[in-house]
């Protein structure tokens, strides 16, 4: 690609919104189009936990001879602008919105400034801003074809009809082109329409929808009916202003990470260099899953039963909301061990590793000798799970994770679903699903289905590829722009 003509050069401003989940795609997006598509970018971050945030984007960026240009901007004081309670989804929301002034006098004052602003899920209040200043404004999904397809779709729903036939009537949700959406894998706070959630999430749609286009973080040979209905031809396409591009997988691999200098190099790896191949099942539920006192126990328990191997990612209980908090991942996770069921450490020595708060996900999935991965199917962790070659259990928490953990089990196959009875995933039933996917031959056929699809992800993100021609593409419209 030419990267001698600096006037035709796009110059993307990548909005990220706080939380991990957020954070490292928004990274990955800009190392893409900054090494791959000769973009210039700049990474505007958002955060409320700034150590961690700066060390994660070291972490991804460091090995790279230009690293794109990060602006940390300034912590908002929001405390005023929440209630009492705030859930984690406000806290974000305000957050964004409090930043905006920060975000336009810092762009205001830039001797190159940018040409588009890129904006995730939480970010969409800053589309006006862009436009006003002259920039073009896209929206990346962080998440999979049939989330975007819903939330594109979602505008042009009729409530009265969701309310009738899919809350009431338990009948599935019909988006054109994809597969239908069953009631229990419904995002439910969304579909509510009388709810707080529906009319906000419209407006949030109808602002993407209306965005110069829409970066998804998937690709076609993953999804190959919801991308052609969102394509341009596709069903879907008439709902959008601008195309709609799958350019991923856009994730951190254990190849780079390699080259980075950066591999695992602790206890969790020494121990992981002991077991068989393919004999470890990992068990973590994101950058900010939380689970009740009650389930840690359960959890605690069906892995013992199982008799496999794992490594478990454990935070302190939280009752009622499941997303959790922003974790202060740095800050240990002292007394965590006295929620587990007496004598699990010891009794589980030789079969087992808890590692609190948080660990080093890439390289534990990407590590020979795991197998299996216990996850709440937040859509980072399920693409590299991709990468790391395991069969997964799905264990949905929040947000859209039901409809990640249907698309996973039901349609492509790599995945078995962990039911719970009464809000509960009891011990016997997860011992059941570990071994499945574990010892049972249906785990060794997923892992070899995920393994093509790995080889599939590889191939789209290659030089004509088909992630990196709509990349390829994104890039032309973004300089058509500069003429
Ligand atoms: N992550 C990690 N170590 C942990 C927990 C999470 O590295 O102990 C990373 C994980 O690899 C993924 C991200 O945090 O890249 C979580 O994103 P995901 O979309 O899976 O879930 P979310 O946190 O958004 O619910």
């Amino acid at each position: 690609m030419d990267t001698t003509n600096n006037d035709k050069k796009p110059h993307a401003a990548i909005l990220t919104s706080p939380g991990m989940g957020h954070l490292i795609p928004a990274v990955e997006l800009g190392k893409t189009l900054l090494t791959k598509h000769a973009f210039d970018v700049t990474i505007f971050l958002i955060t409320t936990d700034p150590l961690t945030a700066r060390s994660q984007i070291h972490q991804q960026t460091s090995h790279l001879k230009t690293p794109p240009n990060v602006v940390e901007l300034p912590q908002p004081d929001v405390s005023s602008k929440l209630g009492p309670h705030p859930s984690l989804v406000d806290r974000i929301v305000v957050t964004m919105t409090e930043s905006l002034p920060s975000l336009r006098s810092f762009i205001l004052s830039m001797n190159h400034p940018p040409s588009l602003l890129i904006v995730d899920l939480f970010g969409t209040e800053a589309i006006p801003m862009a436009r006003d200043l002259g920039m073009q404004s896209y929206v990346f999904l962080t998440t999979n074809a049939w989330f975007s397809a819903f939330t594109i779709y979602f505008p042009a729903m009729d409530p009265n009809h969701v309310e009738n036939t899919h809350v009431k009537n338990r009948e599935p949700l019909l988006i054109p082109g994809c597969l239908p959406l069953q009631f229990d894998d419904t995002f439910e706070s969304l579909l509510e329409p009388q709810g707080p959630m529906y009319e906000g999430y419209t407006n949030v749609a109808k602002v993407i929808n209306g965005s110069d286009g829409i970066l998804m973080n998937t690709w076609q040979d993953l999804e190959p009916s919801a991308t052609k209905a969102l394509g341009e031809s596709g069903i879907l396409r008439r709902f959008t202003n601008g195309p709609v591009y799958p350019v991923g997988p856009l994730v951190r691999t254990l190849v780079e990470r390699e080259t980075a200098g950066l591999e695992l190099d602790n206890k969790v790896k020494q121990w992981l260099d002991r077991q068989p191949t393919e004999s470890v099942i990992y068990v973590s539920f994101g950058s900010g899953g939380t689970m009740s006192e009650a389930q840690i126990v359960e959890l605690a328990w069906g892995l013992e039963l199982s008799m496999q191997r794992f490594i478990w990612v454990v935070r302190p209980p939280v009752e009622g909301d499941a997303s959790g908090a922003f974790f202060d991942v740095g800050n240990g996770g002292n007394g965590l061990l006295e929620y587990l069921p007496e004598g699990f450490v010891e009794r589980t020595k030789e079969l087992g590793v808890v590692v609190p708060m948080w660990a080093p996900q890439v390289e534990i999935l990407g590590h020979p000798a795991t197998g299996g991965f216990v996850t709440h199917c937040g859509w980072n962790s399920v693409l590299e799970a991709i990468f790391g070659e395991v069969a997964m259990v799905a264990w949905p928490l929040y947000s859209e994770q039901k409809m990640n953990a249907a698309l996973l089990s039901e349609d492509i196959g790599v995945a078995v679903r962990a039911k719970a009875e009464d809000g509960v995933v009891g011990r016997d039933e997860i011992a059941r699903v570990v071994r499945r996917v574990m010892v049972e031959e249906e785990g060794g056929a997923m892992r070899a289905k995920v393994k093509k699809l790995k080889a599939s992800a590889e191939k789209a993100v290659c030089e004509f590829g088909s992630s990196y021609e709509c990349l390829r593409q994104f890039r032309t419209n973004c300089e058509l722009h500069l003429r």
